[in-house]
Protein backbone atom coordinates (compact mmCIF):
# COMPACT_ATOMS: atom_id res chain seq x y z
CA UNK A 1 0.00 0.00 0.00
CA UNK A 2 1.07 3.08 -0.60
CA UNK A 3 2.26 5.87 1.82
CA UNK A 4 -0.42 8.40 1.41
CA UNK A 5 -2.95 6.02 1.42
CA UNK A 6 -2.09 3.89 4.27
CA UNK A 7 -2.18 7.29 6.59
CA UNK A 8 -5.22 8.34 5.12
CA UNK A 9 -6.78 4.83 5.91
CA UNK A 10 -5.28 4.94 10.04
CA UNK A 11 -6.33 8.65 10.35
CA UNK A 12 -9.78 7.96 9.00
CA UNK A 13 -10.40 4.78 10.88
CA UNK A 14 -12.54 6.12 13.79
CA UNK A 15 -11.16 4.68 17.19
CA UNK A 16 -11.50 6.26 20.33
CA UNK A 17 -10.67 4.96 23.98
CA UNK A 18 -11.69 1.46 24.75
CA UNK A 19 -12.88 1.32 21.20
CA UNK A 20 -10.36 0.29 18.84
CA UNK A 21 -10.93 -2.28 16.76
CA UNK A 22 -11.40 -0.57 12.87
CA UNK A 23 -7.51 0.87 13.92
CA UNK A 24 -6.73 -2.91 14.08
CA UNK A 25 -8.17 -4.03 11.06
CA UNK A 26 -6.15 -1.73 8.86
CA UNK A 27 -3.20 -2.22 10.85
CA UNK A 28 -3.10 -6.15 10.15
CA UNK A 29 -4.54 -5.54 6.50
CA UNK A 30 -0.89 -3.40 6.21
CA UNK A 31 1.05 -5.73 8.36
CA UNK A 32 -0.89 -9.29 6.95
CA UNK A 33 1.86 -11.35 6.33
CA UNK A 34 5.01 -9.36 8.04
CA UNK A 35 4.63 -10.68 11.64
CA UNK A 36 3.34 -12.67 14.24
CA UNK A 37 -0.05 -11.17 15.58
CA UNK A 38 -1.48 -11.52 19.29
CA UNK A 39 -3.16 -9.65 21.69
CA UNK A 40 -3.47 -8.74 25.30
CA UNK A 41 -6.80 -9.03 26.72
CA UNK A 42 -7.80 -4.89 26.79
CA UNK A 43 -7.30 -5.06 22.63
CA UNK A 44 -3.75 -4.01 22.37
CA UNK A 45 -2.51 -5.84 19.17
CA UNK A 46 1.00 -6.88 18.75
CA UNK A 47 3.29 -7.45 16.14
CA UNK A 48 6.50 -10.02 16.34
CA UNK A 49 8.93 -9.58 13.87
CA UNK A 50 11.82 -12.23 14.49
CA UNK A 51 15.44 -11.13 13.15
CA UNK A 52 17.59 -13.11 15.67
CA UNK A 53 15.09 -15.49 18.22
CA UNK A 54 17.54 -15.22 20.83
CA UNK A 55 18.04 -11.23 20.96
CA UNK A 56 16.77 -8.72 22.49
CA UNK A 57 13.17 -7.93 22.84
CA UNK A 58 12.35 -4.71 21.44
CA UNK A 59 9.11 -2.69 22.11
CA UNK A 60 7.43 0.11 19.94
CA UNK A 61 4.43 0.96 21.00
CA UNK A 62 2.46 3.41 19.15
CA UNK A 63 -1.52 3.95 20.55
CA UNK A 64 -4.39 3.14 18.34
CA UNK A 65 -6.98 5.52 20.36
CA UNK A 66 -7.61 9.23 19.86
CA UNK A 67 -9.96 10.92 21.53
CA UNK A 68 -13.35 11.10 21.81
CA UNK A 69 -16.74 11.10 23.61
CA UNK A 70 -18.70 8.30 25.35
CA UNK A 71 -22.89 9.18 25.32
CA UNK A 72 -24.40 9.63 28.89
CA UNK A 73 -27.54 10.88 28.43
CA UNK A 74 -30.30 10.45 25.70
CA UNK A 75 -33.27 13.74 26.61
CA UNK A 76 -36.51 13.49 25.67
CA UNK A 77 -35.85 16.14 22.45
CA UNK A 78 -33.82 13.17 21.35
CA UNK A 79 -30.19 15.38 21.61
CA UNK A 80 -27.45 13.44 23.11
CA UNK A 81 -25.48 14.64 26.69
CA UNK A 82 -21.83 13.07 26.86
CA UNK A 83 -18.42 12.58 28.41
CA UNK A 84 -14.96 13.39 26.91
CA UNK A 85 -12.60 10.10 26.97
CA UNK A 86 -9.80 12.03 26.91
CA UNK A 87 -7.88 15.50 27.12
CA UNK A 88 -10.41 17.62 25.56
CA UNK A 89 -10.14 21.92 25.60
CA UNK A 90 -13.60 22.80 25.91
CA UNK A 91 -13.25 25.96 23.07
CA UNK A 92 -12.34 23.29 20.08
CA UNK A 93 -15.45 21.16 20.74
CA UNK A 94 -18.74 23.95 19.50
CA UNK A 95 -20.06 23.36 15.96
CA UNK A 96 -17.83 19.90 15.37
CA UNK A 97 -19.19 16.95 13.43
CA UNK A 98 -18.78 13.61 15.05
CA UNK A 99 -20.21 10.50 14.24
CA UNK A 100 -21.82 7.26 16.83
CA UNK A 101 -22.33 3.61 15.76
CA UNK A 102 -25.92 2.87 15.35
CA UNK A 103 -27.26 -0.31 15.08
CA UNK A 104 -26.88 -1.23 11.46
CA UNK A 105 -25.48 2.31 10.42
CA UNK A 106 -23.39 5.23 11.22
CA UNK A 107 -24.96 8.48 12.10
CA UNK A 108 -23.86 11.98 11.96
CA UNK A 109 -23.94 14.39 14.40
CA UNK A 110 -22.90 17.73 15.43
CA UNK A 111 -22.13 19.32 18.51
CA UNK A 112 -24.68 21.79 19.11
CA UNK A 113 -24.15 25.37 19.98
CA UNK A 114 -26.13 28.81 20.23
CA UNK A 115 -25.64 30.94 16.79
CA UNK A 116 -24.17 34.46 17.64
CA UNK A 117 -27.36 36.32 17.15
CA UNK A 118 -29.18 35.40 20.27
CA UNK A 119 -25.95 34.78 22.73
CA UNK A 120 -26.22 37.99 24.99
CA UNK A 121 -22.29 39.94 25.96
CA UNK A 122 -21.57 38.16 28.92
CA UNK A 123 -21.87 34.51 26.70
CA UNK A 124 -19.97 36.04 24.04
CA UNK A 125 -16.70 36.26 25.80
CA UNK A 126 -17.08 32.70 28.05
CA UNK A 127 -16.09 29.24 27.12
CA UNK A 128 -18.97 27.30 27.27
CA UNK A 129 -18.06 24.16 28.99
CA UNK A 130 -18.46 20.77 27.60
CA UNK A 131 -21.09 19.74 30.54
CA UNK A 132 -23.54 22.05 29.18
CA UNK A 133 -23.28 21.21 25.51
CA UNK A 134 -25.44 18.18 23.59
CA UNK A 135 -24.97 16.79 20.21
CA UNK A 136 -27.69 16.95 17.33
CA UNK A 137 -28.24 13.94 15.27
CA UNK A 138 -31.38 15.24 13.81
CA UNK A 139 -33.54 12.35 15.41
CA UNK A 140 -37.22 13.03 16.42
CA UNK A 141 -36.81 12.56 19.95
CA UNK A 142 -35.77 9.88 22.48
CA UNK A 143 -37.62 6.82 21.24
CA UNK A 144 -36.18 7.32 18.30
CA UNK A 145 -32.74 7.46 19.43
CA UNK A 146 -32.89 4.45 21.82
CA UNK A 147 -35.86 2.53 20.03
CA UNK A 148 -35.03 2.79 16.74
CA UNK A 149 -31.36 3.61 15.68
CA UNK A 150 -30.05 2.02 19.11
CA UNK A 151 -28.29 4.48 20.12
CA UNK A 152 -28.01 4.44 24.07
CA UNK A 153 -25.69 5.78 27.02
CA UNK A 154 -22.78 4.28 26.32
CA UNK A 155 -22.48 4.31 22.57
CA UNK A 156 -18.73 6.00 21.62
CA UNK A 157 -18.93 8.75 19.69
CA UNK A 158 -15.81 9.71 16.99
CA UNK A 159 -14.58 12.86 16.04
CA UNK A 160 -14.78 13.22 11.93
CA UNK A 161 -12.85 15.37 9.90
CA UNK A 162 -11.46 15.23 6.26
CA UNK A 163 -7.85 14.18 5.19
CA UNK A 164 -6.10 17.18 2.79
CA UNK A 165 -2.76 17.99 1.47
CA UNK A 166 -2.43 21.47 2.14
CA UNK A 167 -1.17 24.49 0.26
CA UNK A 168 2.27 22.98 0.87
CA UNK A 169 1.49 19.22 0.00
CA UNK A 170 3.98 17.83 2.30
CA UNK A 171 1.70 19.53 4.69
CA UNK A 172 -1.47 17.11 5.65
CA UNK A 173 -4.72 17.92 7.32
CA UNK A 174 -6.32 15.07 9.36
CA UNK A 175 -7.69 14.07 12.46
CA UNK A 176 -6.14 11.93 15.32
CA UNK A 177 -2.46 12.39 13.82
CA UNK A 178 -2.31 11.59 17.90
CA UNK A 179 -1.08 8.45 17.40
CA UNK A 180 -1.79 7.21 14.11
CA UNK A 181 1.11 9.09 13.09
CA UNK A 182 3.32 6.34 15.60
CA UNK A 183 1.37 3.39 14.44
CA UNK A 184 1.89 3.91 11.09
CA UNK A 185 5.69 4.27 11.69
CA UNK A 186 5.92 1.22 13.48
CA UNK A 187 3.84 -0.34 10.74
CA UNK A 188 6.18 0.54 8.16
CA UNK A 189 9.50 0.04 10.34
CA UNK A 190 8.18 -3.39 10.52
CA UNK A 191 7.82 -3.60 7.05
CA UNK A 192 11.08 -2.26 5.98
CA UNK A 193 12.46 -5.20 8.29
CA UNK A 194 11.40 -7.35 6.12
CA UNK A 195 13.86 -8.37 3.89
CA UNK A 196 16.94 -7.28 6.29
CA UNK A 197 19.01 -8.61 9.64
CA UNK A 198 18.13 -7.20 13.06
CA UNK A 199 19.71 -8.50 15.80
CA UNK A 200 16.04 -8.94 17.95
CA UNK A 201 12.51 -9.93 17.92
CA UNK A 202 10.92 -6.66 17.34
CA UNK A 203 7.36 -5.72 19.23
CA UNK A 204 5.25 -3.13 17.32
CA UNK A 205 2.11 -2.41 19.14
CA UNK A 206 -0.66 -0.62 18.60
CA UNK A 207 -1.75 0.12 22.51
CA UNK A 208 -5.42 0.69 23.43
CA UNK A 209 -7.05 3.47 26.09
CA UNK A 210 -3.42 5.74 25.72
CA UNK A 211 -5.48 8.93 26.47
CA UNK A 212 -7.57 7.78 29.43
CA UNK A 213 -4.00 6.98 31.37
CA UNK A 214 -1.30 5.00 29.27
CA UNK A 215 -3.69 1.51 29.89
CA UNK A 216 -3.00 -1.08 26.85
CA UNK A 217 1.03 -0.15 26.86
CA UNK A 218 1.11 -1.53 30.76
CA UNK A 219 -1.01 -4.73 30.09
CA UNK A 220 0.81 -4.98 26.67
CA UNK A 221 4.27 -4.73 28.34
CA UNK A 222 3.92 -6.80 30.88
CA UNK A 223 2.97 -9.66 28.27
CA UNK A 224 5.84 -8.77 26.31
CA UNK A 225 8.57 -8.17 29.00
CA UNK A 226 10.86 -6.02 26.71
CA UNK A 227 14.42 -5.25 27.41
CA UNK A 228 13.84 -1.78 25.38
CA UNK A 229 11.21 0.67 24.45
CA UNK A 230 10.86 3.28 21.96
CA UNK A 231 7.46 4.57 22.35
CA UNK A 232 6.14 6.63 19.25
CA UNK A 233 3.74 9.54 19.84
CA UNK A 234 3.44 13.15 18.56
CA UNK A 235 5.29 16.30 19.74
CA UNK A 236 3.14 20.03 20.42
CA UNK A 237 4.79 21.67 17.38
CA UNK A 238 4.81 25.54 18.54
CA UNK A 239 5.22 26.99 15.23
CA UNK A 240 2.49 29.05 15.12
CA UNK A 241 1.38 32.40 15.96
CA UNK A 242 0.81 33.04 19.73
CA UNK A 243 3.27 30.26 21.14
CA UNK A 244 6.84 30.68 22.60
CA UNK A 245 9.74 28.70 22.29
CA UNK A 246 9.56 28.05 25.89
CA UNK A 247 6.00 26.75 25.53
CA UNK A 248 7.00 24.40 22.48
CA UNK A 249 10.26 24.73 20.08
CA UNK A 250 8.50 22.44 17.95
CA UNK A 251 8.53 23.16 14.15
CA UNK A 252 7.28 21.31 11.53
CA UNK A 253 9.13 20.19 8.81
CA UNK A 254 12.52 20.15 11.13
CA UNK A 255 13.05 16.34 11.64
CA UNK A 256 11.45 13.92 14.43
CA UNK A 257 10.96 14.80 17.65
CA UNK A 258 12.89 12.91 20.77
CA UNK A 259 10.75 13.87 24.05
CA UNK A 260 13.66 14.54 27.00
CA UNK A 261 11.31 13.97 29.34
CA UNK A 262 7.29 14.13 30.13
CA UNK A 263 4.53 13.73 32.65
CA UNK A 264 5.32 10.14 32.91
CA UNK A 265 8.87 9.44 32.08
CA UNK A 266 12.38 10.61 31.70
CA UNK A 267 14.40 9.13 28.46
CA UNK A 268 16.57 6.93 29.61
CA UNK A 269 20.23 8.30 29.13
CA UNK A 270 21.75 5.72 27.54
CA UNK A 271 19.39 5.12 25.02
CA UNK A 272 18.62 8.85 24.68
CA UNK A 273 22.10 9.17 23.63
CA UNK A 274 22.25 6.30 21.43
CA UNK A 275 19.40 7.41 19.45
CA UNK A 276 20.95 10.80 19.06
CA UNK A 277 23.88 9.07 18.04
CA UNK A 278 21.60 7.10 15.16
CA UNK A 279 20.55 10.37 14.17
CA UNK A 280 23.35 12.10 12.99
CA UNK A 281 24.79 9.13 11.31
CA UNK A 282 22.31 8.72 9.39
CA UNK A 283 22.13 12.67 9.02
CA UNK A 284 18.53 13.24 10.48
CA UNK A 285 17.67 16.73 11.95
CA UNK A 286 16.38 15.64 15.69
CA UNK A 287 14.37 18.17 17.75
CA UNK A 288 13.72 17.78 21.46
CA UNK A 289 11.15 17.95 23.60
CA UNK A 290 9.71 18.30 27.09
CA UNK A 291 6.04 18.16 28.21
CA UNK A 292 4.90 17.68 31.64
CA UNK A 293 1.34 18.40 30.56
CA UNK A 294 0.70 14.72 29.19
CA UNK A 295 2.14 11.12 29.09
CA UNK A 296 3.37 8.87 26.52
CA UNK A 297 3.34 4.82 26.36
CA UNK A 298 6.67 4.72 27.41
CA UNK A 299 5.48 5.37 31.09
CA UNK A 300 3.84 2.65 31.41
CA UNK A 301 6.17 0.32 29.99
CA UNK A 302 9.34 1.43 31.47
CA UNK A 303 7.58 0.40 35.03
CA UNK A 304 7.25 -3.24 34.04
CA UNK A 305 9.48 -5.93 36.37
CA UNK A 306 12.78 -4.32 36.68
CA UNK A 307 12.34 -1.28 34.54
CA UNK A 308 12.63 -1.22 30.68
CA UNK A 309 15.17 1.77 29.15
CA UNK A 310 12.58 3.60 27.65
CA UNK A 311 12.07 6.54 25.72
CA UNK A 312 9.90 8.24 23.27
CA UNK A 313 9.90 9.50 19.81
CA UNK A 314 7.52 11.21 17.44
CA UNK A 315 6.32 13.53 15.02
CA UNK A 316 5.20 17.62 15.73
CA UNK A 317 1.78 18.07 15.49
CA UNK A 318 0.16 21.45 15.15
CA UNK A 319 -3.47 21.16 16.77
CA UNK A 320 -3.11 18.63 19.37
CA UNK A 321 -6.52 17.51 20.67
CA UNK A 322 -8.86 18.96 18.28
CA UNK A 323 -10.60 17.51 15.23
CA UNK A 324 -7.72 18.29 12.84
CA UNK A 325 -3.65 18.09 13.22
CA UNK A 326 -1.21 18.81 10.71
CA UNK A 327 1.75 16.76 10.51
CA UNK A 328 4.71 17.44 8.02
CA UNK A 329 5.76 14.58 5.53
CA UNK A 330 8.78 14.85 6.45
CA UNK A 331 8.87 14.48 9.98
CA UNK A 332 7.60 11.18 9.17
CA UNK A 333 9.36 9.98 6.75
CA UNK A 334 12.74 11.19 9.26
CA UNK A 335 10.82 8.95 12.10
CA UNK A 336 10.67 5.82 9.87
CA UNK A 337 14.08 6.22 8.97
CA UNK A 338 15.69 6.69 12.43
CA UNK A 339 13.01 4.27 13.89
CA UNK A 340 14.38 1.61 11.48
CA UNK A 341 18.31 2.40 11.80
CA UNK A 342 17.95 2.57 15.67
CA UNK A 343 16.32 -1.12 15.77
CA UNK A 344 19.13 -2.32 13.78
CA UNK A 345 21.30 -1.12 16.43
CA UNK A 346 19.85 -2.89 19.48
CA UNK A 347 21.85 -5.63 19.68
CA UNK A 348 22.66 -7.71 23.41
CA UNK A 349 25.83 -6.13 24.10
CA UNK A 350 24.61 -2.52 23.54
CA UNK A 351 20.79 -3.46 25.51
CA UNK A 352 23.33 -5.35 28.32
CA UNK A 353 24.99 -1.58 28.57
CA UNK A 354 21.36 -0.09 29.04
CA UNK A 355 20.62 -2.26 31.71
CA UNK A 356 23.64 -1.08 33.77
ZN1 LIG B 1 -0.70 10.49 21.90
Amino acid sequence: MERMKFLKSMTAAPGIPGFERQVQEVLLDYLDGCAAVSRDRLGSLIFRKVGDENGPKVMLPGHMDEIGFMVNLVTDEGYLRFVPLGGWWDQVLLGQRVRIQANDRWVTGVIGSKPPHILKDEERSKVVKQDAMFIDIGARNRDHVEQELGIKPGAPVFPVSEFEKMADPKMILAKAWDDRAGCAAFAEVIRALQNSDHPNVVYGVGTVQEEVGLRGAQTSAQMIEPDVCVALDVGIAGDMPGVTAEESPLKMGKGPVMYLADRSVIAHPGLRELVIDTARGENIDLQFSTLMGGGTDAGSVHLVGAGVPSLTLGVAVRYVHSHQGIMHLDDYEGLVKLLTAVVRTLDWDIVKELHK
